[in-house]
């Protein structure tokens, strides 16, 4: 029987969560191991769009936690060795109805957030992608940021390793949690504190916990461009009037009961399979697009053409990309916990389950770990 190992932290699962975890843990100063159960992280965090995006998140907490992972994301990638940008977004607005949700929006935004209108003129100087036809405006925000988590997460994880002697585990699945100990793949491990950032996969460890939580998952399916020609840079990442019905941030804004209405009789498809139209960019100047959204502890790992279509069909809108051919295409599952904005919870003394943080894993992991890594 091979011996145990100890260490101070064990964090379970090489996510952004994870990771987020492990950086503020080793910061402090703790002996940290993680384990991932397979070979390289290929979860939810490998397979976004990359979008660090705050104008998403309500203002207060939220808001606070979205700028504070923004700025780690940005000290942390020349440090590690990956490509982030600090594009900023354009919310684009083809009616009267999306400009009075956006107009309202920066009535109520934080009193630092920086982000203006533009008339439709001045739009295209921000990102030569916009379609003109029919453009009203757009909001211009400058504090959205874009990583790519598939180039990302491999750096940072191999940066904690060798700068901060993190030690990571692949091939490392963990089938039991009890009294600080850990049973893995990679062996047994004895902890002062254990963390179970374990995405979307809900029923190998406290299956009960997750089941009485309420915890679901949601399927998204996206593909990317190849490389677009030449030095031709997308600039903000982008997004139009759907994404207005999908962000909390727009809850409060008043006129947006009547747009959500308008799109439900225009758009019923892209309603009932919670579709909208983000559009990103990462360092190998491929642009990455989705969404969809289909809820369930189950999801299946067809993805449909009809969906991609749909989601084409809109993306041509708004914008015009140069080389639109597709070169891959993927779905991604993250964990949601309706009405919440995270999971954070301890089954046990000396272990904290960090969990579903939906759609804003990217946005608000860092911040959200500096809250919760004890100092
Ligand atoms: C298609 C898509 C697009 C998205 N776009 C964005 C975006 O642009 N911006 C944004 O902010 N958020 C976005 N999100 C959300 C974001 O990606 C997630 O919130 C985030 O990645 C969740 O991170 P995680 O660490 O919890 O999960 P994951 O990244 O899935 O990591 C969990 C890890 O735990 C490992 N694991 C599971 N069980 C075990 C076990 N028993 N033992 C060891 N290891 C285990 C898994 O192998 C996995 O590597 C998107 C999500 C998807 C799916």
């Amino acid at each position: 029987m091979s011996s145990v190992q100890n260490t101070d932290v064990v964090v379970i699962g090489a996510g952004i969560v994870g990771i987020a975890i492990a950086t503020l843990e080793s910061e402090r100063g703790r002996r940290v191991t993680v384990l991932e159960r397979e070979e390289r992280p290929i979860g939810a965090s490998t397979r976004n769009f990359g979008l660090v995006w705050p104008m998403g998140q309500q203002a207060g907490p939220l808001w606070d936690r979205a700028q504070r992972s923004r700025k780690r994301w940005l000290d942390l990638a020349p440090k590690a060795g990956f490509h982030a940008a600090a594009n900023g977004s354009l919310h684009l607005a083809h009616n009267e109805l999306e400009k009075a949700v956006l107009t309202e929006f920066l009535g109520l935004a934080p009193a630092d957030f920086q982000g203006q209108w533009l008339e439709a003129n001045e739009v295209p100087v921000r990102c030569a992608a916009v379609r003109r036809e029919g453009l009203v405006g757009g909001v211009w925000s400058p504090h959205e940021a874009t990583v790519d988590g598939r180039e990302a997460l491999p750096k940072m994880l191999a940066w904690l390793a060798r700068e901060r002697g993190v030690d990571v585990r692949f091939d490392a699945a963990v089938s039991r949690v009890e009294d600080h100990g850990v049973w893995s793949a990679a062996g047994r491990f004895q902890a002062k504190r254990i963390y179970v950032c374990t995405g979307s996969e809900l029923r190998i460890l406290y299956p009960s916990v997750f089941r009485d939580s309420g915890i679901t998952n949601c399927k998204l399916q996206m593909w990317r461009t190849p490389p677009q020609a030449g030095s031709w840079r997308l600039g903000p990442s982008l997004c139009a009037g759907l994404t207005l019905l999908h962000y909390a941030a727009f809850n409060p804004c008043p006129s947006l009961p009547a747009l959500r209405k308008a799109f439900e009789a225009s758009h019923p498809e892209y309603i009932a399979n919670g579709i909208h139209v983000l559009v990103s960019q990462n360092g190998s100047n491929e642009v990455i697009l989705g969404d969809t959204h289909h809820y369930g502890l189950t999801q299946d790992p067809f993805l449909h053409e009809r969906l991609d279509a749909l989601v084409a069909k809109y993306l041509d809108t708004f914008a015009v990309l140069p080389d639109a051919r597709v070169a891959e295409r993927w779905m991604g599952v993250y964990a949601k916990l309706p009405g919440k904005t995270e999971f954070v919870h301890e089954p046990e003394p000396g272990v904290t389950i960090v969990n579903a943080l939906s759609g804003a894993g990217m946005t608000l992991s860092f911040g959200l770990a500096e809250e919760i890594v004890p100092a």
